[in-house]
């Protein structure tokens, strides 16, 4: 057996070596997020996730730009997750080329493979429905039927909207060209501009109030907007105004988009970045990821919080949600050309 005599600069090398081990690993334990979702959605998460895996979690909340930093970033930048709602968000940050495919048999498990990125890029956490809200005073559901009945005539004068671009709309009208063609698709358009009440303005909320309003009858929204409409005193008398009705339950099922999250290529913590998405797509972190903002939860076996519950199930569309993102451009399009938000 090979004998080690320590001088005492051996022994202190030595010590020093342990030392940069120590802050090598306590270095580990850390995991940096960049998010365009809001923070209150996704404290309860970072503290539960901080707590089971005594990880650090440093984030940054982003209104714009995260392609944009993290190219500039490059091999440098201190992002290990990103955050984000809409799948066309995701795959144009997998199109920029700064995300990492990332493979899980925990993932796989938890997350059926439709929310599952090209390649696993990115990954979806929880889903919401672009539903029709219609007034109950004025509106009965059984006349309610399709997106595409939302160009016939007799709602002339009825429909409220917000902006044809806003990036809900823009997935909406990408899913129809996937599904019809960008002439049908062009067709529906602009007759459903046709029968709007007023230019598109505002959110999806404010559709809702101008529904309180008398101002119109009809109007198309996230599902999650009722739950958050329900728990705002301000706000309640809206939502108390309308009901949710889930378009093309006979056919293709009502559009539906995602929230997720995605590993970037050169984060220094990928052992942490998949921790964290693994957690985010557990029992223990859907529930508090999609009770949040009133999201459905991806993984099947999650409850559905009672107030999402009471709007009732319902069928998705299971177009492969990717083609949402690359329509996109197509739907801008069209947009423009019948000049829906003039
Ligand atoms: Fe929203």
């Amino acid at each position: 057996m090979r004998q080690t005599i320590l001088t005492a600069a051996g022994a202190l090398a030595l010590c020093v070596a342990a030392q940069v081990a120590a802050a090598a690993s306590t270095q580990a334990a850390e995991l940096n997020i960049y998010s365009y979702r809001q923070e209150f959605l996704i404290k309860p998460l970072l503290e539960q996730f901080e707590e089971k895996r005594d990880v650090t979690v440093n984030t940054v909340y982003m209104k714009k730009g995260m392609i944009e930093r993290l190219l500039a970033e490059g091999a440098n930048t201190p992002a290990d997750i990103v955050l984000t709602s809409d799948v066309a968000r995701l795959q144009a940050l997998a199109d920029a080329g700064v995300l990492q495919s990332v493979r899980s048999a925990v993932l796989d498990a938890n997350i059926p493979a439709q929310y599952h990125g090209p390649d696993g890029l990115w990954y979806g956490l929880t889903t919401r429905a672009r539903v029709i809200y219609y007034a109950k005073d004025r509106v009965a559901p059984e006349h309610l039927s399709t997106y595409e009945d939302l160009a016939d005539p007799k709602w002339r004068g009825r429909i409220c909207m917000r902006s044809g671009h806003h990036i809900y709309n823009r997935g909406l009208i990408a899913a129809m060209i996937a599904h019809s063609g960008e002439s049908a698709t062009e067709a529906w358009l602009r007759d459903v501009k046709a029968n709007l009440a007023r230019r598109p303005q505002g959110n999806d909320r404010a559709q809702i109030k101008a529904i309180k309003e008398g101002l119109c009858d009809l109007s198309i929204g996230n599902t999650y907007y009722m739950g958050k409409m329900r728990a705002d005193p301000e706000q309640r008398p809206w939502a108390d105004a309308v009901a949710i009705f889930f378009p093309n339950q006979e056919n293709r099922g009502t559009h539906v988009n995602i929230s997720g999250a995605a590993a970037t290529k050169s984060g220094p913590h990928p052992e942490s970045a998949i921790a964290f998405l693994e957690f985010l797509s557990s029992g223990a972190g859907q529930q508090l990821y999609a009770e949040q903002n009133f999201e459905y939860p991806v993984n099947p076996a999650t409850a559905w919080h009672p107030e999402v519950e009471s709007w009732g199930r319902f069928a998705p569309d299971t177009l492969p949600l990717e083609l949402i993102a690359t329509n996109g451009a197509g739907a801008t399009r069209l947009v423009d050309r019948v000049g829906f938000d003039d």
